[in-house]
């Protein structure tokens, strides 16, 4: 059990166990969080199992399953009402204790400039950008700027080497795309492996090989200059381009076999 206290009243773990819970207490804990849906564990961690366990020694108990899919404004108002309820500490538990975390992406001058402010006024800007919906937020530690760099090795071939995933190609995050990018490196290298070996019984040759990094090259290129782009449109502030996206979008949204078809590309199916 990793316990990671990110205030003084709250802390964060990955999934727990029943033989955990007397050391949770003996911590000072007071209430455990279980934000991990119960399909992700085997029967002898779930939360109806976890409760009894954490109940039985005295502990408060709150259920708040958390997915990607799921997240809502609901489920945070609960994790601070429970925060708010608890007499003393809270544990909260997940698959990695990293269920949730945001990135903010902006310009650089403006996360420059907004390094220096005022923790009340960096936390001001924060919840504005984010719409009041990750609650109230405040600093809880340093802040730190990682510069966003697009990064494309322009041979994926080094002699015997090949590059794949980041190792290749580094995009925006804001797409959430980086992985998908390596599943499709490695797909589609499987796919004309199989093919060269169905038809000469043999493996990729050093043609074959630079085919496929070449066309990997085009799709990282395009994927990575169209997430680039996304995000200048989508943080761009001009009342025109405003109005044109939200059309944009809205016209994408009711012509479903464009919608299902980004989805399925975003989903990397
Ligand atoms: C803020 C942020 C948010 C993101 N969000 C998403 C998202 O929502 N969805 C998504 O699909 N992608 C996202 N990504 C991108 C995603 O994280 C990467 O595309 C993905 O992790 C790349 O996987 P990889 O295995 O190629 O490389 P990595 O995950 O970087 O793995 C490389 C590993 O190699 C190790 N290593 C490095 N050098 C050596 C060495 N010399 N010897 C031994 N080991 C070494 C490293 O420690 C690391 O563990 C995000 C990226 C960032 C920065």
């Amino acid at each position: 059990m990793q316990i990671r206290p990110i205030t003084d009243k709250y802390a964060v773990s990955p999934q727990i166990d029943p033989a955990d819970v007397p050391a949770i207490k003996a911590a000072g804990y007071t209430t455990v969080i279980c934000n991990r849906p119960d399909a992700e564990v085997p029967m002898e961690l779930q939360s109806a199992v976890m409760r009894i366990a954490v109940e039985a020694a005295g502990l408060t108990f709150v259920d708040i399953p958390v997915s990607h899919q799921s997240l809502n404004l609901g489920m945070v108002e609960a994790q601070f009402a429970a925060i708010d309820a608890s007499a003393g500490p809270v544990l909260a538990y997940c698959a990695s204790g990293n269920r949730c975390s945001i990135v903010w992406s902006l310009p650089q001058a403006e996360a420059d400039r907004l390094l220096q402010t005022e923790p009340e006024t960096f936390c001001h800007a924060l919840d504005s950008a984010f719409a009041g919906t990750l609650g109230k937020t405040r600093l809880v530690s340093e802040r730190a700027v990682f510069p966003l760099r697009r990064r494309l090795a322009k041979n994926m071939i080094q002699g015997r080497t090949l590059l794949l995933g980041d190792a290749a190609h580094a995009v925006h995050p804001l797409a959430g795309q980086g992985v998908n990018l390596g599943l499709r490196d490695v797909r589609t290298l499987r796919d004309a492996l199989m093919l060269s070996k169905q038809k000469t019984g043999d493996a990729l040759d050093g043609a074959q090989l630079a085919r496929w990094a070449r066309t990997r090259y085009s799709e990282n290129t395009l994927a990575a200059l169209a997430f680039e782009n996304i995000n200048r449109v989508f943080s761009n502030d001009n009342m025109a381009l405003s109005l044109l996206r939200g059309r944009l979008l809205g016209l994408g949204d009711r012509i479903t076999p464009m919608k299902n078809a980004m989805a399925r590309y975003a989903a990397g199916l």
